[in-house]
């Protein structure tokens, strides 16, 4: 007797093979029916003997295919109506979409052996894909997933690809972007404007200028990189100056994992991170010098090859270490159209490998590395985007528009939560571009309409995201503050509604319920019930406005003037510059001076007395040179950093700094003295908020929590207490997090005071 059922299968499950894997199950267990994308994900009518299906269940739960995440999957009995095959039937369309889109995946082991193979009809072909692989996020214009809605509609298949693509035992059965040479698009090398040569020539040409130590602009999944030979210390210098990028770390693209073990020290889980499907740009302690590859720097990110035409550069010759950065010049986002990057690199790149698949929309690299607490992931884009990253007990649609540094936005339709790829920071007009049709391109790929949204914005009154906001009309805005943001993205992760929890959020600059510049704060509360601020850092003056977090003589001299006995700092150790002087004067003067409790200002101020008296190229620099100095050094006394009332007291931490410099001491001695006295300020304060306000788990995020050392120093603390920490794994501990945090807290906003001003607790002396 038959039996028959239906199943529905939510998570990440249209375009990655889900389909032809169905109907092979359902052809090994006889059974009949038939399979198809809907817009809840993959539905599932099956008919046959009782075994049959248990079995089918059982398989399609624990064998699923690579690149699928099933979220949920639920089996119901039905009628049997009688099938006597089972058939792949046409996608079906009628509500609002919610199947997640696929995120872009690398080339898998099949195509790449096809692609090597010169039998194959796509050997050497850069477009080489299959259900297993390829293009996703970046080829869809539309959903559902079907080959007219992506940037592939203008290459109609040949028979052969057609056959193939048809088939439902063919492991490009429905693969969307599926081409070969006689049918889809090509490569050409373009040099001065000009046509040079397509294909396998153009690659052998690449080859060549890479070698000559030229600088080529190279189409990749999501945009456009600029390549040069990693080890020809002339091309990095030649990129920087001509990006205007003068000591930002450059990625590194190794042709293969052996290649990269001879320029960094990887661990298991690095190795792990650095081959998964997301392939990510993997921080790891460097064991070479590349001459201005990462100046000043210990780690170096690298990333293995993850397009077919990548694969096709290496074996063809290529250096095996080759910059490979996001094509822009300094802080714009990537380019990722032709006669955009062709415009706007002509002045950069000596040649163009151009690719003819149109690009859906950009989408860098992403950035991760591994830390005491587990992965971190420290720009998510390529790889990682637009995939869900948890689940909202929420059925309303919220748009979070995140920070103005670091953008994501974040949609939230029918509980799912999508954060988009990195956009960057909203100050460039191109990024803000780019933020406006991520935006657009979400909403319209999940249809909400604006009206119906509920939307977030930070408090920030100045930022390019609030203006946006504040001009589309919506059903309700939020506004959430920065740092309550920060902790709620990592209790969001984890879907922790309700957990109350010590929040330490620590960072460069959010705007505060007071209006002060906030970045050292402490919370207490649960995502549902909001969060109040119960301590923070002492107060300290910034003077002059948005340029004190690009000089750190500047940010030092809020800090220093509350020190009593300063020395004269002009001179010898400390040669700070007029800058210094000017900014002091502001202070006295009490004009242009902005309260602050940031913790990456007080980083600021200490890496400047160590002698990082320039002014920073990039954010955090000044910090993490602090990090990498202090790394170099085992051990040092633990400076003192201790907690007044509800305020971390800055003075002592940095009249000992002072004092240590004037006796001569290393800096580097100095730096680890610095951040452990910072990890031991933080971990007294923890236990005894913890203690009093009858806690069990502190959070932590902020971009200050990118330094690694200091998290290794706060892991040590803890060691031995009761206490549970928690960390940012699904999403950025920076800016990049926020919009989830947001969205998070949007959630409970009609029924709390999630909008709470600072009610700056009182600590209860003890
Ligand atoms: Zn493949
Ligand atoms: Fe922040």
């Amino acid at each position: 007797m038959a039996s028959a059922c239906s199943i529905r299968v939510r998570g990440v499950v249209q375009g990655v093979g889900f389909r032809p894997f169905v109907y092979r199950l359902a052809c090994v267990h006889t059974l009949t029916g038939w399979v198809l994308n809907a817009e809840e994900g993959v539905e599932i009518h099956l008919e046959g003997p009782e075994q049959g299906l248990d079995a089918f269940v059982r398989e399609l739960k624990t064998k699923p295919p690579s690149a699928a995440t099933i979220a949920q999957i639920e089996v119901a009995p039905t009628n049997v109506a009688g099938f006597r095959e089972f058939t792949i039937r046409e996608s079906r369309k009628q509500q609002r979409p919610t199947v997640r889109v696929s995120p872009d995946l690398p080339v898998c082991d099949d195509c790449l052996r096809e692609l090597f193979d010169p039998g194959d009809r796509r050997y050497h072909y850069p477009y080489i894909n299959c259900t297993n692989c390829g293009p996703r996020y970046t080829v869809v214009t539309a959903l559902p997933y079907d080959r007219p809605n992506t940037t592939m509609r203008a290459w109609p298949l040949d028979a052969y690809c057609a056959e193939e693509y048809r088939n439902p035992g063919n492991r490009r059965f429905h693969a969307q972007p599926v081409a070969c040479p006689d049918c889809g698009p090509g490569f050409f090398l373009e040099q001065d404007g000009r046509f040079v040569c397509s294909n396998a020539d153009a690659i052998a040409q690449t080859v060549t200028l890479l070698h000559e130590g030229k600088i080529v602009a190279v189409k990749g999944l999501g945009g456009y990189h600029l390549a040069c030979d990693a080890r020809n210390s002339g091309a990095v210098a030649a990129l920087r100056e001509r990006k205007f990028r003068k000591e930002k770390p450059f990625a590194v693209m190794v042709k293969n994992l052996d290649a990269v073990r001879e320029l960094v020290l990887l661990s298991v889980e690095a190795e792990e991170m650095l081959g998964s499907v997301a392939r990510p740009i993997v921080l790891a302690p460097s064991k070479t010098d590349l001459a201005g590859v990462a100046p000043d720097n210990g780690e170096l990110g690298v990333m293995l090859p993850y397009t077919p035409l990548h694969h096709l550069l290496f074996a063809s010759g290529a250096p095996e270490a080759l910059v490979m950065t996001s094509a822009n010049r300094s802080s714009e986002p990537i380019a990722y159209e032709d006669a955009e990057a062709v415009e706007r690199l002509s002045e950069i790149a000596d040649a163009f490998l151009v690719g003819e698949r149109p690009i859906a929309r950009r989408v860098d690299d992403s950035v991760a590395t591994v830390g005491p607490y587990g992965p971190v992931i420290l720009r998510r884009s390529r790889g990682y985007a637009p995939g869900a990253v948890t689940t909202f007990p929420t059925q309303d649609p919220i748009l979070a528009l995140g920070s103005d540094l670091k953008n994501t936005v974040t949609l939230v339709v029918n509980g799912q939560a999508f954060v988009s790829q990195h956009i960057g920071d909203l100050d460039h007009y191109e990024a803000f571009v780019a933020f406006e049709q991520t935006v657009h391109d979400l909403l319209s790929m999940y249809e909400v309409s604006p009206a119906d949204l509920i939307l977030v914005r930070d408090a920030h009154p100045q930022f390019a995201s609030t203006r946006y906001g504040d001009s589309l009309t919506v059903s309700r805005t939020v506004v959430v503050q920065h740092h309550r943001a920060h902790v709620a993205s990592v209790l969001a992760e984890r879907g922790e509604w309700t957990k109350r929890v010590l929040g330490v959020s620590l960072d460069g600059t959010g705007y505060g319920d007071d209006g002060a510049i906030w970045g050292g704060e402490f919370f207490v509360g649960s995502i549902q019930q909001g969060f109040e601020r119960v301590a923070h850092l002492r107060p300290a003056l910034l003077a002059g406005g948005d340029a004190v977090a690009r000089w750190p003589v500047q940010a030092a001299a809020g800090f220093l003037s509350q020190l009593t006995a300063l020395p004269a700092l002009a001179g010898a150790p400390f040669y700070f510059s007029k800058r210094y002087q000017y900014a002091d004067q502001i202070l006295k003067q009490n004009v242009r001076s902005f309260a602050t409790t940031s913790m990456g200002r007080l980083f600021d101020a200490a890496a400047a007395l160590l002698g990082f008296v320039r002014e920073a190229t990039f954010e955090g620099q000044a910090a993490m040179w602090l990090e990498q100095m202090a790394r170099r050094v085992a051990e040092a006394d633990t400076y003192p950093f201790p907690l007044e009332g509800n305020e971390l007291d800055f003075r002592p931490l940095l009249a000992r700094v002072v004092a240590d410099r004037q006796r001569g001491c290393s800096p580097e001695e100095i730096a680890r003295g610095f951040q452990l006295g910072i990890a031991y300020g933080l971990h007294r304060a923890i236990t005894r908020f913890c203690d009093q306000f009858k806690v069990d788990t502190v959070v932590f995020s902020g971009g200050v929590f990118q330094n690694r050392l200091l998290l290794e120093d706060l892991k040590s603390s803890f060691a031995t207490d009761s206490l549970t920490v928690w960390t940012n794994h699904a999403v950025p501990p920076n800016d990049g997090g926020i919009s989830l945090g947001q969205a998070a807290l949007a959630v409970f906003s009609g029924s709390n005071n999630v909008k709470h001003q600072d009610r700056d607790y009182q600590a209860t002396a003890q």
